[in-house]
């Protein structure tokens, strides 16, 4: 079925968040010949060849400075609306989830939040989303005129394509309320929710010293990020910022590394979807061993040293 899609996309500093471009892609994977419209919320200086190669047709640019949850809202709505789109993305990250309930509340339509696949049908799009800690997987179709979904990062791909996006300025609809400013976390290392590496720690490094030992493996691999347990975080080592799990971030890089790390299932639930596990435990029965794709049994202060060196 040719599906028209507006992607709602994200940019912090005037530029865009690579989680966007995954988006675009999705959409792009499911219009099946339909139209593909990306809207940044905010003026930024977007690049129309990379756009049309992750399969934007038309990008719209709003006309104001800043974001607003409620107006970039409105102005989504509205350009659904003008452009026949049946179906609206967003990338799932905080931003994306505070405006996919907003549109799907607009539109009088329902939503899919948190999907990592979907399939174009005859009937429409069909989503999946994990659930209870990614121990079920949930099949979505929204029955509203419209079906509004949020994407999970790294699970889908920009198209890839050799075509330019159009790019126009967009009138943005009035807002109550304006983000002033973001106060983004301090240090060079990517948000843990959006790298494609994670070098994590739990309670079994031992002390907030040693994570000089994960910083050096973090290093070696080009843009990995820290990732954290609740417990270093409860413990205070680490910033909330990095912590992976139910009551933290949820991940899905290439590789993750839980150095230390026991496998309690409100961790996994923000990591196991994760393409590559590698575990550093001295517990040979410890749980998280259960999902690795490798595991390595052994003390954190000898294994770490050691594949720093080997990297
Ligand atoms: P532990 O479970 O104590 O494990 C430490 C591991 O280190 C052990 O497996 C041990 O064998 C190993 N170890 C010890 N010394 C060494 C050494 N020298 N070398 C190698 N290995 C060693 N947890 C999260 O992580 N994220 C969440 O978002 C989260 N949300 C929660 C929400 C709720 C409602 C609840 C109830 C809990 C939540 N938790 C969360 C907590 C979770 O249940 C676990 O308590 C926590 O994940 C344990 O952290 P850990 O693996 O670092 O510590």
């Amino acid at each position: 079925m040719m599906t028209n899609i507006l992607v709602v996309l994200e940019t912090r500093d005037g530029a865009l968040r690579p989680a966007s471009l995954e988006a675009v892609g999705a959409a792009h994977a499911a219009a099946n010949g339909g139209t593909v419209t990306a809207l940044a919320t905010e003026q930024a200086e977007l690049d129309a060849a990379v756009l049309g190669s992750a399969g934007a047709d038309c990008v719209l640019i709003s006309d104001v400075a800043t974001h607003s949850p409620d107006g970039a809202a409105a102005t989504a709505v509205r350009v659904a609306k003008e452009r026949d789109a049946n179906a609206v993305f967003l990338s799932a990250t905080v931003r994306g989830r505070d405006l996919t309930g907003r549109i799907a509340a607009a539109l009088g339509t329902g939503f899919a939040a948190d999907c990592t696949a979907m399939e174009a049908t005859e009937s429409g799009l069909s989503f999946t989303r994990p659930v209870f800690g990614s121990k079920a997987l949930l099949h979505v179709r929204v029955n509203g005129p419209v079906a509004v979904a949020s994407l999970r990062g790294n699970h889908f791909a920009p198209a890839g394509r050799d075509t330019n996006a159009e790019l126009e300025s967009c009138a943005a609809e009035s807002s109550q309320a304006q983000v002033l400013s973001v106060a983004a976390k301090s240090g060079e290392r990517p948000d843990v929710s959006e790298a494609n590496r994670i070098v994590a720690g739990g309670r079994g490094m031992g002390d907030a010293a040693n994570w000089s030992m994960l910083e050096a493996i973090a290093d070696k691999l080009d843009g990995a990020a820290l990732g954290a347990s609740r417990a270093v975080v409860d413990s205070g080592w680490r910033p909330h910022g990095e912590q992976v799990g139910q009551t933290g971030k949820t991940v899905s890089p290439e590789l993750y590394i839980a150095c230390g790390i026991s496998g309690a299932i409100q961790h996994l639930a923000g990591m196991s979807s994760s393409k590559c596990i590698v575990a550093i435990n001295k517990d040979a029965e410890a749980p998280i061993f259960q999902h690795a794709t490798y595991g390595i049994v052994g003390k954190v202060e000898e294994v770490l040293p050691a594949l720093a060196d080997a990297l």
